[in-house]
C-alpha cells in the first residue's frame, strides 16, 4: 500500500486496523466504510475497538493500574466496559458520568470522582457506591464531605487537586506564573498547603495523594518533565503515595502533526519523576490519546455550492451538533472520501455542517479528491475523542450512533437518536 501523503490523506490518522479494501474503498477492522454508511445511515461515528484495546493496554503496561481513563473524551457503557475490562480505572467528572460508568458494571473502588463543583447529592452518591478515590477541589468540597462525614461515617480516600502555576502547553513547557484557573488549591498562595493541613486534620477523609492536571493536547512528552519538577517540589516533602499528572498527551489531527505514543510519554515522565526523586507512585488519566484516533465519522455529501472566485462550501448531514471542536476551538480536521481512501485531494472546499449558523464548520480548508459529488459519504478521521461527547441537539438534529468494528463485525453500542427522544423530557 502507498502510504505516500502528499495530497493523500496521511495513512497514520486512521485507526490502527485501517485497510483499503475492494475498490479502494476504507475499512476499519475488516468493515467496509461506505457500507456502515448504508447499514447505520449517517453521521455515524465509526470505532475500531481494537485500537481502543490496544491503547488502553498501552496505557496500562506501562503505568500499571494508576491508569485511569478520562470517559469525558468518549463515554458510553460499552466504553467503559472495555476500559475496565482492559485493567484501566476510569474518571468521572459529574454524576451522569457517574452514572454511565456504574450502568455498565464498572466495579465502584476502580471509579475517581473530579469536578470543580461536585453537589451534595453527587458526593452521596459516590460516597454510597463506594468510588476509589475523590479529587477534592476546593475548601467548599472539603466542607461538604465533613457534613456528609457526619451523617454517614464514611472516610473516603482523596486526593487534593493542585494549581501548580505550571502549564504543559500544545508545544512547550510554560511556567504560566498567574494561577488564573477555578480548579484547584492554588500553590503559590498557600491555600495547596492549607488544604493539605486541613485534609490531614480531618476524620472525613482520608488523604493518599496530590493530584494536578497540566495540559492537553501537548506534542512534546519533555513539557511534561518540567511540570513534573514543580510538582515534586510541592508533593514529596508531605510523602504522600500517590501523585497523579493528569492526562493531556496530544495526538495528530492533521497533515504535519506527530505527538509522542503513550509508551514515549511513560518513559519521558518517569524518568522526569526519578529526576525530581518523587517517589509516589505516578498517576495519568488519558482521555483523547486513548480515543481520538481509533474513529472516524461517516457523513454525507448533501450540497455542494460553488462561489467561483470565492470557495466552494460542501455541506454534509451532521455539523457542530457531532462535532463542536472547530467551532469551540478552531480546530482543524482531515477529509477524505472512504470510496477512495488513498485518491489524491485536489479540491479545496469548506465542509459544513447542517446547522443555522454560519459558524457551523467542520474544515476550514479541507483537501478532497476533485470528483467528489453529492450522495458521496465523506469521512473526517480523529474524531473519537470530544465529538460524541461534547455533542448536542442543537436544531434538534438527533445524535449519531456509535459503531465498534472488530473482525469484520459492525456493532452498535449507541443507537441513533429518534425523533420521539427529542421529547422525552417534555411534558408540554
Ligand atoms: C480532561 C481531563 C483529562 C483528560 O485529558 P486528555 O487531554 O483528554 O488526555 C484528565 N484529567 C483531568 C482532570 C481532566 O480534566
Amino acid at each position: 500500500m502507498d502510504r505516500r501523503s502528499g495530497t493523500r490523506l496521511p495513512w497514520h490518522l486512521l485507526p490502527d486496523n485501517a485497510a483499503v479494501g475492494d475498490g479502494g474503498r476504507l475499512t476499519i477492522a475488516g468493515c467496509d466504510t461506505v457500507e456502515l454508511a448504508r447499514e447505520f445511515g449517517t453521521p455515524v461515528f465509526a470505532y475500531d475497538e481494537g485500537h481502543l484495546r490496544a491503547r488502553c493496554r498501552e496505557a496500562v503496561t506501562a503505568f500499571g493500574p494508576a491508569a485511569t481513563y478520562a470517559t469525558k473524551a468518549f463515554l458510553c457503557r460499552a466504553m467503559a466496559r472495555l476500559a475496565a475490562e482492559e485493567g484501566m480505572g476510569l474518571d468521572v467528572a459529574s454524576g451522569g458520568e457517574l452514572h454511565v460508568c456504574l450502568s455498565a458494571g464498572v466495579p465502584p473502588e476502580r471509579l475517581v470522582f473530579h469536578g470543580n463543583n461536585k453537589s451534595l447529592s453527587e458526593l452521596r452518591r459516590a460516597r454510597e457506591v463506594g468510588v476509589g478515590r475523590t479529587v477534592v477541589d476546593s475548601f467548599d468540597e472539603l466542607a461538604r464531605l465533613e457534613a456528609l462525614h457526619g451523617e454517614d461515617g464514611r472516610t473516603p480516600a482523596v486526593l487534593l487537586r493542585i494549581t501548580p502555576g505550571v502549564k504543559a502547553e500544545t508545544h512547550e513547557y510554560i511556567a504560566t506564573g498567574h494561577d488564573d484557573s477555578k480548579f484547584g488549591f492554588t500553590v503559590s498562595s498557600g491555600a495547596a498547603a492549607e488544604a493539605v493541613e486541613k485534609a490531614k486534620a480531618s476524620p472525613a477523609v482520608e488523604l493518599v495523594g496530590i493530584h494536578a492536571h497540566i495540559g492537553s493536547q501537548v506534542f512534546r512528552a519533555e513539557s511534561f518533565s518540567a511540570a513534573v519538577e514543580v510538582l515534586g517540589r510541592f508533593a514529596n516533602p508531605l510523602g504522600l503515595p500517590e501523585l497523579v499528572v493528569g492526562g493531556g498527551l496530544g495526538v495528530p489531527y492533521v497533515e504535519g502533526e506527530e505527538a509522542p505514543t503513550i509508551t514515549q510519554w511513560a518513559r519521558v515522565l518517569r524518568s522526569a519523576a526519578a529526576e525530581a526523586g518523587i517517589t509516589a507512585e505516578i498517576g495519568v488519566e488519558p482521555g483523547r490519546s486513548i480515543t481520538a484516533a481509533a474513529a472516524v465519522t461517516l457523513y454525507t455529501v448533501g450540497t455542494i455550492k460553488d462561489l467561483p472566485g470565492i470557495r466552494t462550501y460542501l455541506s454534509v448531514d451532521g455539523g457542530m451538533s457531532d462535532n463542536p471542536r472547530p467551532v469551540l476551538y478552531g480546530s482543524g480536521y482531515e477529509a477524505f472520501l472512504p470510496r477512495s481512501v488513498t485518491a489524491d485531494r485536489n479540491r479545496t472546499v469548506r465542509i459544513v455542517g447542517k446547522h443555522c449558523e454560519s459558524g457551523d464548520l467542520l474544515v476550514r480548508d479541507a483537501r478532497v479528491p476533485a470528483d467528489v459529488m453529492v450522495g458521496d459519504v465523506l469521512a473526517t478521521p480523529v474524531t473519537g475523542a470530544y465529538g460524541h461527547s461534547m455533542g448536542s441537539n442543537y436544531n434538534k438534529i438527533l445524535r449519531p450512533p456509535v459503531v465498534f468494528c472488530r473482525d469484520g463485525d459492525a456493532r452498535l453500542v449507541v443507537r441513533r437518536e429518534t425523533d420521539d427522544d427529542l421529547l422525552l423530557t417534555d411534558l408540554g
